[in-house]
């Protein structure tokens, strides 16, 4: 991936791993936004903490760089548990679960990222296991088969998914709590950038960090990255190296990216919509094929904001266009500003 898609994508990249050490919220205070979210989960740990007992499992949905991570690391912060961190597509066997499972202590928090991608074997032990803290599992095959049992210490399992919607209904069923962590505030992530170049020892002014906040695509992870693209112009291009507005003006003109946070991908999966479909509908694995990208990375990365922004609709027929996105097209290229002088 070069570097302007870089920006706009908010799948975890090994330079967001090693900031996001020094840049991920560490408790509940510390985290920003999602205050209904917040305020819901304080008081689960306050009862579970109580009782004495594991906090029920919680299953987070929403985009990417949302905070579903870095919320199951503060969630185990709080509880005072130690956390282990893994992912749907890394269990490849339900024998690495076994092992993962058989090793927590009580009070643990298994954070699976990812898990809608669990397979489907590995997925059933997990079911015994959240349900009862047990797992069965059957060893040879034939008339000597037999089935092991294995008590497991209470635990928490923290689920993170980008697409609550391809959970099994027995897994969802399985999750005493469920979260939904929606696009951010521009004033949540202007705080979000500020706090982030204290951490980073950068300068910055309320304007300039409105500015990265507004182009940031509703996303704390975008939201740090711009920041830290913005901090290399502002030492290389200003004296004082304080990220003002024209600073970060002049470094998203040269990423590609415009006011509102579109960049070079979103612009193109528009116009091909517009210039190959006349506007759509259009199917979203025609789109794929045609764009070249996977239809997961449409869904996942692409689209949510471009849904939210009311750029593009989904219909039963698949993707839209909207008059609005229709208008954004046409201050960036020459085409007409609306769908009746279009057809
Ligand atoms: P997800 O797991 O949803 O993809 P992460 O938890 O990895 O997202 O968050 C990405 C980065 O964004 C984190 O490293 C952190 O720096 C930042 N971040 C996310 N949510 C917040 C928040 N509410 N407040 C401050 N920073 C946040």
């Amino acid at each position: 991936m070069d570097e302007k898609r870089n920006i706009i994508f908010s799948r975890e990249t090994e330079e967001d791993q090693v900031y996001s050490l020094s840049l991920r919220p560490a408790s509940l205070t510390d985290f920003i936004g999602q205050k209904e979210l917040v305020d819901n989960l304080k008081v689960s740990i306050q009862a579970a903490k109580q009782r004495s007992e594991p906090i029920e499992h919680v299953l987070l949905s929403g985009p990417p760089g949302l905070g579903k991570t870095s919320l199951a690391n503060i969630v185990a912060y709080e509880m005072g548990a130690h956390i282990t961190v893994t992912s749907g597509p890394a269990i490849d066997r339900a024998g690495d679960l076994i092992g993962i499972l058989t090793n927590l202590e009580k009070g643990d928090v298994l954070f699976i990222d990812e898990i809608h991608r669990l397979s489907k074997v590995v997925e059933e032990f997990l079911y015994p296991a959240m349900e009862n803290f047990k797992i069965d599992f059957i060893v040879d095959k034939g008339p000597y088969a037999k089935t092991i049992n294995f008590n497991l210490k209470p635990f928490t399992l923290i689920g993170a998914t980008t697409r609550s919607g391809l959970l099994t209904s027995p897994l969802r069923e399985r999750f005493g709590i469920f979260h939904h962590l929606d696009f951010y505030k521009i004033e949540e992530l202007s705080h979000i950038v500020t706090k982030s170049a204290q951490k980073l020892n950068v300068p910055i002014d309320d304007a300039g960090a409105l500015e990265i906040a507004r182009r940031a695509r509703g996303t704390p992870r975008i939201a740090n990255r711009l920041l830290r693209r913005v901090r290399d112009f502002a030492q290389v291009k200003t004296s004082k190296g304080v990220i003002e507005t024209s600073v970060v003006q002049e470094a998203m003109k040269t990423l590609g990216i415009d006011a509102q946070g579109l960049d070079e991908t979103d612009r193109k999966m528009m116009r091909v919509i517009f210039e190959h479909y006349k506007g759509g509908p259009v199917g979203i694995e025609t789109l794929a094929a045609t764009l070249n990208e996977e239809i997961d990375t449409i869904e996942d990365v692409i689209e949510p904001y471009l849904l939210k922004m009311g750029f593009l609709k989904r219909t039963p027929r698949g993707r839209e266009l909207t008059e609005q996105s229709l208008k954004a097209l046409s201050i960036n290229s020459s085409l007409p500003k609306t769908k009746s002088e279009l057809f």
